[in-house]
């Protein structure tokens, strides 16, 4: 599954492919073999049209055009899409908010465009067709495919995803520098806010995986003074009892970080 990227799933929740991010994976499958059954069918209107003659020949030429060019160019922007996205390429969140501001503008420019075709035709206005068309529709349609341009500029998976994070957090794949290793052992102390927002922890002494709930003990902070262990500020492992806890809401934890993480800190040099 290397070169399908964007359909990988991460440790921590919010990153990778889940959530709202699937559901807009299915919209877009769905609207590119919506697209394609347009382009079949602008194809067979076409023949029929194309044949128009008399006066008013002209308005059904000019926007069977339109829709073939608007068509294929809609068909080939959403194949991009879709390829950038499972790629989990950088661009993709950029390219899908510009697509579907597009989209929005350009589509309803079309969908008036057709108004003033039947309007031509029936000899009638351009307004009492979009009125006879009803606005519900025609407003969710191009309504939808502006509040996917939100999510994907507002959604923290997307930023997690694609990138806004810094390399010491997401640089799992690479081989972290002292300094990055140095700034991922920070989050092993006084950790217990980070720790109790986190869909998970990971240790990097024994390497395991856990839901930040079976933390039982904590050390320093007040427990410096009670002597109590559920009083402390720092996860002690629930497997292995090292103050090795990384949580998940601050470092992306991936295998290979905790394995270089293991072998710098606790690795005889
Ligand atoms: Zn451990």
């Amino acid at each position: 599954m290397a070169r399908l990227r964007g359909l990988n799933t991460y440790l921590e929740w919010d990153r990778g492919f889940r959530g709202w991010l699937v559901a807009w994976f299915i919209t877009a499958v769905l609207a590119l073999i919506a697209q394609a059954v347009n382009l079949l069918r602008t194809g067979r209107t076409g023949a029929v049209w194309w044949s128009a003659v008399g006066a008013k020949a002209w308005v059904f030429k000019a926007v069977l055009v339109v829709d073939a060019v608007w068509g294929v160019g809609v068909f080939v922007a959403l194949v991009y899409g879709i390829t950038l996205f499972l790629r989990e390429d950088r661009a993709t969140p950029q390219f899908w908010v510009r697509f579907y501001i597009v989209v929005t503008i350009l589509g309803t420019a079309i969908y008036i465009l057709h108004a003033y075709r039947l309007a031509v035709w029936r000899e009638s206005s351009v307004r009492t067709v979009l009125v006879g068309w009803g606005w519900r529709g025609a407003a969710s349609a191009f309504l939808l495919p502006l509040v996917w341009a939100v999510y994907w500029m507002r959604s923290k998976r997307v930023k997690n995803t694609y990138g806004t994070a810094s390399p010491a957090q997401y640089a799992g794949m690479a081989t972290l520098t002292r300094a990055d290793l140095g700034s991922i052992h920070q989050f092993s102390g006084r950790n217990r806010n980070l720790l109790a927002r986190s869909a998970q922890a990971g240790c990097f002494y024994c390497q395991s995986l856990f839901d930040p709930a079976e933390i039982m003990a904590w050390v320093d902070g007040r427990q410096l003074e009670t002597g109590e262990m559920a009083d402390g500020v720092t996860a002690l492992c629930p497997r292995c009892g090292i103050d090795a806890v990384l949580p998940s809401a601050a470092v992306s934890l991936r295998a290979e970080m905790l394995t270089q993480m293991n072998a710098h800190w606790f690795s005889a040099q």
